[in-house]
């Protein structure tokens, strides 16, 4: 039995000027233990799907089991297994980040102790803060704490990390790496290819409310076809055809002293075999591998969006 099952989940929203296309036949499926990221540019649907797998929206079409239950006719039942952090979630502003953990600590047969995973969220100082007085990063730590101390074997975090600053990232990260070893079921929903790529055992990528593919992080980037870069400085000139019949070689592009060798499989180690053998000194030798983003680029023809770091490994050779 897998943990999630969505199927074919359709959902329409009506508008003053006709209506919304935002889920459009989507279908996910996470494995006990598997962390499935949905990832997908602003509007791509995420939301809306996640808030269908939790229960909390009502789908146009399709169906969804959480560990075997139907969130909408099963309600109870699913809330002592799955936990949610949503966009959208509303809070008491009133309640302190203390009572707002031990309330809903108070829902839940067994759970974790709530005052040691505000601490684990970096939240000791804003124990006694009233939630509406927190920054948008410490609410959405508090959503954090509340979506995980009925110790769920199912969580959605959708955007968990949205607004942190980069510290806090990599503890809120830390915090789901932790969920992973304890055999918790995640879908994560993030427009952050470096969260997915970091997190993620699968991932299913959104755009316009369809599926556009479903792989591992590596097999989205590999299945797109997309070549590696390696990239090196010699310091006397590069005899032309040295490196064309090299193993996995596609293309080579010398610019001065720069040279650019486009390729596939091993191709950083059949290159600097292929440099020793010839004798030539190569510096400053790295291996550009396509990212995620690449891959949703060549997938939709559109950037993914907000997140401009391209991931370049550096290896020497
Ligand atoms: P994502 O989380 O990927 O950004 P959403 O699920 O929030 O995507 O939105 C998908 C589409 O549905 C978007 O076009 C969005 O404008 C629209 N949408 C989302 N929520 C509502 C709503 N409550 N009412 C009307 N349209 C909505
Ligand atoms: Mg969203």
């Amino acid at each position: 039995m897998s943990a999630v099952d969505a199927r074919n989940l359709t959902k329409s929203y009506r508008r003053k000027h006709g209506t919304t296309v935002a889920v459009d036949d989507v279908s996910l499926v996470a494995a006990e233990g598997e962390i499935l990221g949905i990832l997908g540019p602003n509007g791509a649907g995420k939301t809306t799907t996640v808030e269908m797998v939790a229960g909390v929206r009502r789908p146009d079409g399709g169906s969804v089991r959480v560990a075997g239950l139907d969130p909408f006719t099963e309600r109870a039942a699913v809330r002592r297994v799955l936990g949610v952090q949503l966009q959208s979630g509303y809070l008491h502003g009133a309640l302190t980040v203390r009572e707002l953990a031990h309330l809903y600590r108070s829902f839940y047969g067994a759970g974790h102790d709530p005052d040691d995973l505000v601490t684990t969220l970096g939240l000791d100082e804003q124990r006694d803060v009233r939630y509406e007085k927190l920054s948008g990063g410490q609410q959405q730590r508090v959503a954090i704490v509340l979506a995980l101390v009925g110790d769920p074997r199912v969580v959605v975090l959708d955007e968990l990390t949205t607004g942190l600053d980069p510290q806090a990232r990599r503890q809120v990260w830390g915090v789901v790496e932790r969920l992973r070893d304890d055999g918790v079921t995640v879908l994560l929903v993030s427009h952050l290819m470096e969260e997915v790529e970091r997190l993620c055992d699968r991932v299913t990528l959104l755009d316009g409310g369809r599926v556009v593919a479903h792989d591992t992080p590596a097999g989205l980037v590999a299945g797109a076809g997309l070549d590696q870069r390696v990239r090196f400085r010699v310091a006397a000139r590069l005899s032309p055809g040295l490196l064309d019949r090299v193993p996995g070689v596609d293309g080579v592009e010398v610019r001065g002293e720069q040279v650019v060798v486009t390729g596939h499989g091993e191709l950083l180690q059949e290159v600097s075999t292929a440099l020793v053998r010839a004798g030539v000194v190569a510096t400053e030798t790295r291996l550009e591998r396509a990212t995620l983003d690449d891959a949703f680029l060549a997938l939709t023809g559109r950037p993914l969006g907000d997140d401009p770091t391209r991931a370049t490994t550096e290896e020497a050779a």
